[in-house]
């Protein structure tokens, strides 16, 4: 299925898809079992400094090759791509979707650089995912509870640069939390009202409690961002591993990190059923 269908059916069903960003193999091999296991769909997100560690063309074959090997009915997406030309060369590389941050630009300037992705994207019959307001990145101050994204800006900046999908800001923030982040779910429902035929996007959902993933899903949101936790739970697996045994074999090693990003891969995709 086209992703674009796959979109006007979450809208429709007031649901959403979970997007999960991978990083090398053993993530993505993570991630395709998780779906595979409990029938989901999934959208496999890289963003610009996981495509430069594994290879523009190595990434594309790696992760197209992944989801056919496990039947998975899954789509690659472009996270947080910050310039035309990267876009263009993960178009050209067979990306189904992508992404254009603008958001740290000033309004005109973010649209402009939204609405020319969705220009080139046409030719690819990609849909384009923009970011609206403040949603801090790695390393930024997390104040969550100013610069919500507001229902006249997301209206107009749709209206300007038709794009099919939409990061809002609505109280999360990129990485671990530092303060227990509270959702504006009425801004959510109100951006849903405004934009009917627009994805929702929910980024920095690593840590934010299940039961709130829940709830911004049936107030509108349509797609969750979650990258943070699978890097950490990956990452902390093999680390406990390495300290209790001197196997050399990565393919004996590994497995054990890969299963423990599958189980919680499998948590995050059971909000979405
Ligand atoms: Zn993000």
């Amino acid at each position: 299925m086209n992703l674009k269908n796959k979109y006007q059916n979450l809208i429709e069903k007031n649901n959403a898809i979970i997007a999960a960003n991978f990083y090398n193999l053993e993530t993505l091999k993570g991630l395709l079992s998780a779906a595979s296991e409990s029938n989901s769909s999934l959208i496999l997100q890289l963003s610009k400094s996981s495509i430069k560690y594994i290879g523009l063309n190595t990434a594309v074959a790696m992760a197209k090759a992944a989801i056919k090997e496990y039947g998975v009915n899954a789509w690659l997406h472009l996270d947080h791509g910050n310039s035309i030309e990267l876009v263009k060369q993960c178009l050209d590389a067979g990306f189904d979707s992508v992404m254009i941050d603008g958001s740290e630009l000033p309004f005109n300037e973010n649209v402009e650089l939204t609405a020319s992705v969705v220009e080139l994207a046409k030719n690819y019959d990609v849909p384009v995912e923009g970011e609206l307001g403040y949603i801090a990145k790695l390393g930024q101050e997390q104040n969550t509870k100013e610069n919500h994204t507001t229902i006249e800006e997301a209206k107009q900046f749709v209206e300007l640069t038709n794009v099919n999908a939409l990061a809002i800001a609505v109280g999360t923030a990129h990485g671990f939390y530092k303060e227990t982040p509270e959702l504006n779910f009425k801004r959510i429902s109100e951006i849903r009202e405004a934009l009917p035929d627009t994805v929702l996007v929910l980024h920095g959902s690593s840590g934010i409690h299940h039961d709130d993933i829940k709830k911004a899903i049936s107030h509108g949101i349509n797609k969750i961002n979650v990258a943070t936790e699978f890097k950490n739970i990956f990452m902390k697996s093999l680390k406990s591993i390495l300290n209790s045994t001197d196997n050399i074999d990565l393919r004996e090693v590994f497995p054990e990190a890969i299963n423990n990003v599958k189980e919680l891969a499998k948590t995050k995709l059971e909000l979405t059923k």
